[in-house]
């Protein structure tokens, strides 16, 4: 698993949205989608908004998924909303091994 980012500026140079000027989380406006500091961010609903709309979102949140991102706002989850996913998904596989 790549290593976490540990500010905005670099967190939003992470694929799928490295290089990606047209989307709304560009480096330019990373603050409405990642928390300015450690003791995170509650207010998500302009990045929220702009995921949506976004053609990137599904391969975005997918790749938050898979690589676990803790903060931010990716493919228009915010971190509880990917906490709870990935719950359900650890619990789906134990599922289908049974
Ligand atoms: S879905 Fe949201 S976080 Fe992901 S690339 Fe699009 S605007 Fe950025």
């Amino acid at each position: 698993m790549p290593a976490m980012p540990n500010d905005l500026v670099s967190a939003r140079r992470w694929p799928p949205v490295a290089g990606r000027r047209d989307l709304a989380c560009n480096p330019d406006n990373a603050s409405a989608f990642y928390s300015p500091d450690s003791r995170g961010f509650s207010d998500y609903s302009r990045a929220l908004a702009l995921c949506w709309r976004c053609p990137a979102r599904r391969p975005c949140l997918a790749w938050a998924l898979d690589t676990e991102q803790r903060h931010g706002v990716w493919g228009g989850t915010t971190p509880t909303d990917r906490a709870a996913m990935l719950t359900d998904r650890a619990a789906l596989a134990d599922l289908a091994r049974e």
